[in-house]
């Protein structure tokens, strides 16, 4: 019994060392990309009781490979604003990993898009399409483009020239560019058009996210926010918990926080709170989704301009105090680490019981912990936020079969996949010893299928 202990000890250690040896290397080798060193950290940090369990993954170096983008690509970005000035950006796409599918994932529009941020979002989204059950692999862009009160003719004239260079390194089988934060259908449906022009070829399976008239899937503009919805509810389902009567509070404005305000809604709940980047907006009666959606889907419209038509309701102009707002459910839509330490413990101190993430690492580690301690239902990004890049699969599948699914179709199998990855996360925390803890248990699920299909693929 002591010489079982001792042993499983010695080989936690080793584990606990060589991920610290493997994380100190990620740390030279990419100096000051704090945000993808947070990410790495994290992930690597679940993984211990993994390699205690199976040395298969140490001895194979599927860490040092696994956190080592198969490829970097950077570029410039050269286009013409309407005033006839040359403006130059820097774009970025990262192919992370190809082990069980094409690199897939989304494009980042945003000033603050860097080498670090691509990569984090990337490493990221290796594991959260593992989770999805589908086959695809790794991978992210961007630039560090605002499209904030551009012209719609600057929009397309900085996609297409985005395109030109990213032609060369994607396609059907290659590589699936998506959205993210500053892309939607309109940046995907110029982007679409310029990879045509110059390819000379219809590949609609090159981009998700489309137009439905031009292969896109029902259910893609809804599928993150809806998708986050179906796995906090069965989360809260376990544990006696429902929307029905709940007061929830989403940080966003954008696609994924509205989709997830409209579910949320449907399923009962009061959203009293949501925010973009000019500040928060308060309502006690319940937001009102169609107002929101009026002012963010058509042009640059704030939440601020909310209190014009419903003037009982309150503006904030910091967004960062929108988690001062008591609710049962948290639900962090907006961007990376928008809670730390001292937003935990005040969602903590009001009495949070749910806290779900619908954008990428909302959270930093610190939150987590403290979520973790106070027994708060925590449903981690990867997971949680995968229902988007899922239905981008769904959306692969139909192109390549040139035919179109109906919604409730499309939507039927975003529950269930929501509901594997519940279920693969929750097995995987018990397994290896967290039980209940969901980012452990995701971050272990996702790894663990990558992992073995690496060792299977050999050094590559
Ligand atoms: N940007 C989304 C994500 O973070 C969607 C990616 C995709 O559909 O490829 O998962």
């Amino acid at each position: 019994m002591i010489m079982t202990q001792t042993t499983k000890d010695d080989s936690l250690q080793r584990a606990k060392d060589y991920v610290d040896g493997v994380f100190k290397t990620v740390q030279e080798r990419n100096p000051g990309e704090v945000e993808f060193h947070q990410a790495t950290k994290h992930i690597f940090s679940s993984l211990v009781p993994v390699f205690a369990k199976h040395p298969k993954y140490m001895k194979n170096g599927i860490l040092e490979r696994i956190s080592e983008p198969e490829r970097l690509i950077t570029f410039r970005v050269p286009w013409v604003d309407d005033n006839g000035n040359v403006q130059v950006n820097r774009g970025f796409r990262v192919q992370f990993n190809s082990s069980i599918g094409p690199y897939k994932g989304g494009t980042r529009f945003h000033p603050s898009v860097n080498a670090s941020i691509i990569k984090f979002l990337g490493f990221e989204q290796i594991f959260k399409n593992a989770l999805t059950g589908q086959p695809i692999g790794g991978g992210k862009g961007g630039a560090d483009f605002s499209p904030k009160g551009k012209s719609d003719n600057e929009i397309m004239r900085f996609c297409q020239s985005y395109m030109t260079e990213l032609v060369n390194h994607i396609g059907p089988n290659v590589d699936i560019p998506a959205g993210d934060i500053g892309v939607g259908a309109r940046e995907i449906g110029f982007m679409f058009g310029q990879y045509k022009r110059l390819r000379g070829a219809y590949e609609p399976g090159v981009l998700t996210g489309k137009d439905v008239r031009f292969g896109g899937s029902l259910v893609r503009p809804e599928a993150t926010g809806y998708g986050l919805i179906y796995f906090a509810n069965h989360m809260m389902h376990d544990l006696g918990l429902t929307f029905e009567g709940s007061n929830v509070v989403v940080s966003g404005a954008g696609n994924v926080a509205i989709y997830a305000m409209e579910k949320a809604m449907e399923l009962g709940a009061k959203v009293v709170a949501c925010s973009d980047s000019s500040g928060y907006i308060y309502d006690e009666q319940g937001i009102n989704l169609e107002t929101i959606k009026r002012l963010k889907f058509s042009g640059n419209g704030q939440v601020a301009s909310y209190l014009d038509e419903h003037p009982h309701a309150v503006f904030h102009d910091n967004c960062a105090e929108i988690w001062n707002v008591p609710c049962d459910i948290a639900l962090p839509c907006a961007t990376q680490n928008e809670i730390d330490a001292d937003i935990a413990k005040t969602l903590i101190k009001n009495g949070v019981k749910v806290v779900a993430e619908g954008s990428n690492m909302p959270s930093n580690q610190e939150a987590i912990d403290l979520f973790n301690e106070s027994h708060i239902l925590f449903g981690p990004a990867k997971a949680a936020n995968a229902g988007g890049v899922a239905v981008s699969a769904l959306e692969m599948a139909q192109n390549s079969m040139k035919l179109t699914w109906p919604f409730e179709k499309v939507d039927k199998k975003l529950h269930e996949i929501m509901l594997n990855i519940y279920h693969n996360a929750v097995n995987a925390a018990e397994e290896y010893g967290y039980p209940g803890n969901l980012d452990v248990g995701a971050n272990i699920a996702g790894f663990i299928k990558v992992g073995d299909a690496m060792i299977r693929e050999g050094v590559v």
